[in-house]
Parts: structure tokens; C-alpha cells; sequence
């Protein structure tokens, strides 16, 4: 959908009258896009300014991970595409002062447009060292608000000695990434490394819900476009847009009403056909807005439904000893969590509930163990130009495209594009995490 003040912001000379006008809203900064599929030289063509000391921390795999990546590595403060800051070696306060004296130098010479990734290491064995860990998360939170404008994104990887940095720091640092700005990612010990960043999903089969439109056509495409054969569900009444998709990605279509009593055994049956799947999208979801007040049970009961019980009772059967074979050992379960879910939203106690619930869930089951080396991760959007966000009143939608540091509104395939990084090899160091991809919504935390 057009959004009027964007279109402006591409126009320099707009953006100039507007800047010498000192009106209060800013246009907004048109953000670059990757559109072709994962290059395993996936930061070819950039400039990446590195600090940090040099014989602590993660330095060395920093410069090994960017050389390989294709990037061209930086030291001095020069104008760059983006920045990488290794903040792991940091154990007390006073050494915070090494974050500030290397951002305060380099912080204007970054380009429109470029990103940034700070690294903190996760043990946090002292007051102190959990001080300085947290003090960074607000560094990163603000920075990025600072530099939203720009269209720059700023996130921090936090995670122990020895997780994978490789997948994490291509996808924030290149342009797959954009939308997603001021969040601190936490990595986990686990997981394979990914040799090759290119054709990241060959040969996997991958399974979406929701598929016929908005966010769920839009992963189908990108997934497809990375190698992966999809298969496709939504409801009998969206069978032409499905079979239209099918027909576009060479995608298998699952004609299913989830709402339905027998959908889950009906999906499940269909699906065992279709074995081994190596990732699964719940991406399906409604919102049924009233206050509470005014709240009918069938409104809480379809959002609940739709949104957590279908999701939560269908990994559980694909998780037990009769079904597990449908997945692959390390298949990768993606759940469409939303923003309204982490910070609440009035009228939307149902759709909250639903989404904050994936939230629990995927985290649970990340750490219960039992699950082989399968992983679940929710993404959770922030305001995304589609059909459900088409419904909004004018101006709630006006307000809310501009309600993040980016001021503007995200695209359909800038959630794919975190989905497939989650489906990836590349993401194997996040397990029961939540990603916001939201340009930093200035809602929740
Ligand atoms: P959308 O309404 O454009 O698409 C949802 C898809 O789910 C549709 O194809 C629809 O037919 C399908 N669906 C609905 N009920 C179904 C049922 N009973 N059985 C099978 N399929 C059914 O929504 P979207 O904006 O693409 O959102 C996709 C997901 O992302 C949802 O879970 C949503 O809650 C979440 N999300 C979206 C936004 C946003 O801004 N668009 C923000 C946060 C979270």
C-alpha cells in the first residue's frame, strides 16, 4: 500500500524543503533491500569499520567471518557502510568508556542507509561484568533510535564464547536485514556450523500456514527463491490465490480451514504424505478487535484458536514418538508472533494473549529438551503494509506506519526474509528466541 510521506522522502529536493522548514516529522529514510536470494559472499561490495581490542574477545572470528563474507574490512574512521563493535571483552564499567570514544569518532561517517552490529559476550559471572552487559543493551537501543532516521539499523549479538556468529552477522549486516533495527539478539552455544551462505534452503521441504497472501505468500516466494520446496496452506476459500502461488513457486497446496474441528489431523495426514519437512511457518493468524468489555466469546475463542491452540497442538502431536518422523531431526519451527503481543494492545486482549503465548511456548520448548536438534523461534512483527493492517482505520494506520525509528511501515518480505534466516543453517545459534522485525516500534521493549 502507497505510503504518501515515504514516496516524498524518495524526492531529495522534498527532503531538503522539509529540513530547512524544521517541520516536526522528518520524511522517512527509504530503506535498501536485498531482493536476490543469499550470496555466500554476502557483504561483497561493502565497507565494515571494526573495533574492539584486538587480542580479546571475538576479534579474530570477526575478521575471518567478514573477510569470508567478502566484505572489505576497515580501521580508521572513514566513511563506511557499516560497523562492527566487539564489546565482548568489556567487564567493567569503566571500560564502557571504549564503546564511547569509538562510536563518537566513527558515528557521523556512517551512510545512510548502513548498519551496525555490536557483540557482547554473555557471561555475566560478576555485578559488574551483568552491569556492563545491560548498560550495552541500552547503548544499542538508543543508537538505533538516533540513527533510524538515516535509515540505519544498530543490534547487538549477545551470546557465550564459541556460538556461531557466522549466519547472525551477514544477515544483520547486509541488506536481508533492514527492517530490523535497536533489538538484542541472544545466541546460544548450540548449533552446526553453516559452510556456504548461498542457496540457503536447497533441498529443504518447508511447511506455511497462511500462504495464499500477505506475510505467508511473501515467505513462500523467498523461501522458494532459496532452493526450498513449499508446501502451502490456507482455507478452501482462498483456493485460487493458493493455486495461483502454487502454480508461481512450484509449491504444493494444502486447501485447510484451521478453524475447522478436524483440521489438525487432517493437515497432519496430508503431511506424513509429504515427510521428511524441514521447517515449519505458523504464520496463519486473525485479529477479532473489541475491548474487553465488549469482547464476544467467539472472538476470543477463533483468535485463541487460530493463533496458539492450532500452533501449539500441532507441534506437539509432529514432536510425540508416532509423529516425529513427519520432521527432520533439525527442523526449524518458526512462529508469526507480533509486537502487539510482547507489548499489549487496547482491543486486542485476545490477539495479545494468542501471541505472547507462541512467545512461551517456543521458549519452553527450546530449553526442555527432547526435541533432538530441532529449534523453535517466534518472529514478531511490528506494523507490516498488508490486508490485516489494510483494515485499519486511516488514521491509527498513519500513526502506527510512523511509530518506529524508521517512521515507516514494513514490507511483506521483510518478514520473509527473517523467516528464512530462522529456517537456515545460518540462524542455528538462536533457539527460543523472539525477533522483533518492527524498525525498532517504539512499543514494548
Ligand atoms: P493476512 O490476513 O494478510 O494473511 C493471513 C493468512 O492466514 C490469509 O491468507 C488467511 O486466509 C489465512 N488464514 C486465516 N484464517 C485461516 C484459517 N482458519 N485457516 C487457514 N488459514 C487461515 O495477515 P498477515 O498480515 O500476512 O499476517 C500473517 C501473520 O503475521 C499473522 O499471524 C499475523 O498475526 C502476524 N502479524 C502481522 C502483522 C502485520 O502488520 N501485518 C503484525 C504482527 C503480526
Amino acid at each position: 500500500m502507497s505510503d504518501f510521506f515515504l514516496s516524498l522522502g524518495r524526492n531529495p529536493l522534498a527532503r531538503k524543503v522539509v529540513r530547512q522548514a524544521g517541520l516536526p516529522i522528518p520524511l522517512p529514510q527509504e530503506l535498501t533491500r536485498q531482493r536476490a536470494p543469499w550470496a555466500h559472499k554476502t557483504l561483497a561490495g561493502k565497507t565494515i569499520l571494526v573495533g574492539g581490542r584486538e587480542q580479546h574477545g571475538r576479534y579474530g572470528d570477526m575478521i575471518g567471518i567478514l573477510n569470508d563474507a567478502g566484505a572489505t574490512v576497515l580501521s580508521g574512521a572513514v566513511d563506511t557502510d557499516g560497523v562492527l563493535f566487539d564489546a565482548s571483552a568489556l567487564t567493567h564499567v569503566s571500560e564502557l568508556a571504549d564503546v564511547y570514544a569509538f562510536f563518537h569518532n566513527c558515528v557521523g561517517k556512517i551512510k545512510r542507509r548502513g548498519h551496525v552490529v555490536i557483540l557482547a559476550g554473555s557471561a555475566r559471572d560478576s555485578a559488574e561484568s551483568a552491569a556492563v552487559s545491560e548498560a550495552l543493551t541500552g547503548f544499542t537501543r538508543s543508537l538505533a533510535k538516533e540513527l533510524g532516521g538515516r535509515g540505519i539499523s544498530v543490534n547487538m549479538l549477545r551470546g557465550p564464547e564459541g556460538a556461531l556468529l557466522g549466519g547472525p552477522l551477514r544477515f544483520l549486516l547486509s541488506d536481508h536485514g533492514s527492517f530490523i533495527t535497536g533489538q538484542v539478539i541472544e545466541l546460544t552455544a548450540g548449533g552446526t556450523a553453516c559452510m556456504r551462505f548461498d542457496k540457503l534452503l536447497e533441498g529443504r521441504v518447508i511447511f506455511i500456514t497462511g500462504a495464499a497472501q500477505g506475510i505467508g505468500a511473501a515467505v513462500a516466494r523467498r523461501v522458494a527463491a532459496e532452493g526450498a520446496k513449499v508446501l502451502l496452506l490456507d482455507r478452501p476459500q482462498e483456493l485460487n490465490a493458493l493455486e495461483s502461488l502454487a502454480r508461481e513457486v512450484h509449491g504444493t497446496i494444502i486447501p485447510v480451514d484451521l478453524l475447522k474441528d478436524d483440521a489438525v489431523e487432517v493437515t497432519l495426514k496430508k503431511l506424513r504424505e509429504l515427510a521428511p519437512i524441514h521447517g515449519v511457518v505458523h504464520n496463519a493468524g486473525i485479529t477479532r478487535d473489541k475491548s474487553l468489555f465488549n469482547m464476544s466469546p467467539d472472538r476470543w475463542d477463533a483468535v485463541l484458536k487460530l493463533n496458539l491452540r492450532v500452533p501449539q497442538v500441532m507441534t506437539d502431536l509432529m514432536l510425540g514418538k508416532e509423529l516425529d518422523f513427519i520432521t527432520s531431526p533439525d527442523c526449524s519451527f518458526v512462529y508469526l508472533s507480533s509486537v502487539g503481543g510482547i507489548a499489549g494492545n487496547p482491543g486486542q486482549c485476545n490477539y495479545a494473549a494468542s501471541k505472547a503465548g507462541l512467545i512461551g511456548y517456543t521458549r519452553h520448548l527450546a530449553t526442555s529438551g527432547g526435541t533432538g536438534s530441532r529449534r523453535f523461534n517466534c518472529i514478531a512483527p511490528g506494523f507490516i503494509e498488508t490486508k490485516m493492517t489494510q483494515s485499519m482505520p486511516r488514521g491509527v494506520r498513519e500513526l502506527a506506519r510512523r511509530f518506529n525509528s524508521f517512521q515507516q511501515g514494513g514490507e511483506p518480505d521483510d518478514i520473509a526474509q527473517a523467516v528464512t534466516f530462522m529456517l537456515s543453517e545460518a540462524s542455528s545459534s538462536l533457539n527460543g528466541e523472539t525477533l522483533r522485525v518492527c524498525g525498532q516500534n517504539l512499543i514494548g521493549r
